[in-house]
């Protein structure tokens, strides 16, 4: 596993239930790190929806402000660090 010095570590995760998005983008703001960004894809309604980027802290901000109940978040036992690309290492 070949980390770099400076790749981000999350602490947490989340799944995002897309389909139920109405992509009103509340979620972006409310991150504290701001790992979340509105997709350029749409759903099956046409609506974008939040993507994760690496950096999470499972703080759950987004659970809580999200009108939809779109978000499930996890805390890891242990920081993950990501490879430079982004992708869990
Ligand atoms: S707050 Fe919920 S409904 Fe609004 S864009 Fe984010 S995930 Fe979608
Ligand atoms: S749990 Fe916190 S850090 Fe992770 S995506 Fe949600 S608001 Fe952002």
């Amino acid at each position: 596993m070949t980390t770099e010095p400076n790749a981000p570590t999350s602490r947490g995760t989340v799944t995002i239930e897309i389909e139920r998005c109405k992509g009103c983008a509340l979620c972006i703001p409310a991150c504290p790190p701001a790992v979340l960004r509105m997709s350029e894809a749409h759903n099956g309604i046409g609506m974008p929806y939040p993507e994760l980027l690496p950096g999470c802290t499972g703080c759950g901000a987004c659970l809580l402000v999200c009108p939809d109940f779109c978000f499930e978040v996890w805390q890891y036992d242990a920081p993950l660090r990501h490879a430079e690309a982004g992708a869990p290492s």
